[in-house]
């Protein structure tokens, strides 16, 4: 059995002055096992702002958050391109009539839909996904556009959204404000 052994040492002040910055590492007398550091932001009035990462960098609460809603936003809006492109390629495909297994995934490659194999595309087919369900096609994409069909206003709308999500998303992850400790 190694034997683990745990220090804790003050790092830095934290951000306000009023607390601390702790330093916690756990090392073993294994050779091997190196040496596993963590930090903890030990202030009351700091830690409603920041987050203290355990690689040793605050973070900042609100920035951090409306980045994360900001990416929540844009994978909403993804998930809702997806359903509708699913339905269109459906709808495509019925109109095509009764298809082989292979030939609709022939049909899905010729759009640039899908990329998968025969086998894996049988196994989704069995495991319950539509054809639609079975593809992806990405926002923007022409093809889809063009077998739109009634949907086509609806696919440009969540095109145009997507963009500005994507936008959006980037620019709060930029926005969220970084420290590192003792810096
Ligand atoms: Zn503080």
């Amino acid at each position: 059995m190694s034997r683990v052994e745990h220090d804790s040492y003050k790092e830095s002040d934290c951000l306000c002055g009023q607390g601390q910055v702790t330093k916690h590492v756990a090392s073993t007398d294994y050779p091997f096992g190196g040496a596993d550091v963590r930090y903890t932001l030990d202030c009351s009035h700091c830690s409603r702002t920041w987050r203290l990462q355990g690689s040793g960098t605050f973070v900042d609460r609100a920035t951090e958050q409306a980045a994360a809603r900001a990416g929540e936003g844009a994978m909403a809006l993804y998930r809702q391109h997806a359903a509708l492109a699913s339905q269109i390629i459906d709808r495509h495909m019925q109109a095509l009539g009764p298809m082989t297994r292979k030939a609709e995934l022939e049909e899905l490659h010729r759009l640039g839909f899908s990329s998968a194999t025969y086998a894996a595309y049988t196994k989704s087919r069995r495991e319950g996904s539509s054809p639609g369900e079975a593809a992806h096609a990405r926002p923007g994409s022409r093809t889809l556009l063009q077998i739109a069909g009634p949907d086509r206003a609806d696919v440009e709308r969540l095109g145009r959204e997507i963009e500005a999500a994507d936008a959006a998303y980037k620019e709060a992850g930029a926005r969220v404000v970084r420290r590192r400790v003792g810096a």
